[in-house]
C-alpha cells in the first residue's frame, strides 16, 4: 500500500488509532526529509486533540529512538542505568546522582535536556562550568563513560534525531503539553542511550513543568507503560516540587551547591 502522510494525519485528526506501520513510516520519512514539518505539526496537533494509546506510543517511541544510532554499553562490566527527572526549580539532584552511582559501581550515561517553561534543565547547569563540553561526539560520550562512570550530555545530532527536530516544532506549535509526546520524546532518547534500567523522577507542584498531581500521575503511568513496552526496565516516583531542592536556584549556583554537597562541606537536609 502506498505511504501518504496526509492519511496517516487525518486518520489521527479524526480520533483513530494509528498502526505500528503508520507511525513507523511517518517518522521514517520525517527523519530523511519525505515527511515536511508542516505534516509533522499537523499530526502533533492531532495527537494533542485525540491523544494516542499506550500502543501508539510505544510505536512513536521506538521509531524515534530508531531515526539514528542505539548506543550499546556490552564492553562494560557493570549495570547500565539512568535517572530522569521531569525538571524542577533548584532540582539539581542529576549533578550528584550521577557520580554517587559511578561510585558504586553503576556506569550512567545520562542524556539530559534543558528547561523547560520555568524550570532549569541540567545542561543549562553544566553550560554554568567553563570549559564543559555538553554536546561531544559519541566516542568521547562512551570513553568518559567507560573512564569515569558517568558523563552527562545534551543530544547529539544522531541520537534520537527525529524527538530533536520534533521537539523544536512542538515548542512553536503550541504541541509541548501532550503527555504521549512527552513520554515519547524522553524515552526515545533515553533507549537510543542503551540503558539497562531506568527510574524517572516525575516532579509535581508549582516549581515542576507539571503543575498538578493528576498530570504528573499520568505521566508516570505513561512512561512506565511505554518504557517497559519498548523493554527498557523502568519505573517511577512522583515527588514534590512545591518548593526547591537545593538551597540554591540558579545555574552557577547550583553546580556549586552540587559540588558542595559531593565534598561534604554542605548538604542541605531537604535535597539529602
Ligand atoms: N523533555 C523532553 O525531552 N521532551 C519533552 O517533550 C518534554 C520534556
Amino acid at each position: 500500500m502506498v505511504f501518504l502522510p496526509q492519511e496517516v494525519i487525518a486518520k489521527k485528526r479524526d480520533g483513530h488509532a494509528l498502526s505500528t506501520d503508520e507511525i513507523a513510516e511517518f517518522i521514517h520519512g520525517f527523519t530523511h526529509g519525505t515527511v515536511s514539518h508542516a505534516r509533522a505539526a499537523a499530526l502533533a496537533m492531532a495527537v494533542y486533540f485525540n491523544d494516542m494509546t499506550m500502543q501508539e506510543r510505544v510505536a512513536l517511541t521506538t521509531a524515534m529512538r530508531d531515526s539514528g544510532t542505539v548506543l550499546d554499553w556490552f564492553d562494560l562490566d557493570g549495570p547500565v542505568a539512568d535517572k530522569h527527572s521531569t525538571g524542577g526549580v533548584g532540582d539539581n539532584v542529576s549533578l550528584m546522582l550521577a557520580p554517587i552511582l559511578a561510585a558504586i559501581g553503576i556506569y550512567v550515561p545520562m542524556i539530559s535536556g534543558r528547561g523547560l517553561g520555568h524550570t532549569g534543565g541540567t545542561l543549562d547547569k553544566f553550560d554554568a562550568i567553563p570549559g564543559y563540553t555538553t554536546s561531544p561526539d559519541n566516542a568521547l560520550f562512551r570513553k568518559v563513560v567507560q573512564e569515569a562512570g558517568c558523563a552527562i550530555i545534551g543530544q547529539t545530532a544522531d541520537l534520537a534525531p527525529a524527538d530533536k527536530t520534533l521537539y523544536a516544532i512542538r515548542d512553536v506549535t503550541g504541541t509541548v503539553e501532550s503527555i504521549s509526546l512527552i513520554t515519547a520524546s524522553i524515552l526515545s532518547k533515553k533507549l537510543a542511550a542503551g540503558l539497562g534500567a531506568l527510574i524517572l523522577d516525575v516532579k509535581t507542584g508549582s516549581g515542576a513543568f507539571m503543575p498538578t498531581l493528576e498530570k504528573s500521575r499520568d505521566l508516570a503511568q505513561s512512561s512506565v507503560s511505554v518504557a517497559n513496552g519498548a523493554g527498557l526496565k523502568t519505573s517511577a516516583l512522583i515527588t514534590d516540587m512545591n518548593e526547591p531542592l537545593a538551597s540554591a536556584a540558579g545555574n552557577g549556583l547550583e553546580v556549586r551547591n552540587a559540588v558542595d554537597f559531593l565534598t561534604g562541606k554542605h548538604q542541605d537536609a531537604r535535597l539529602r
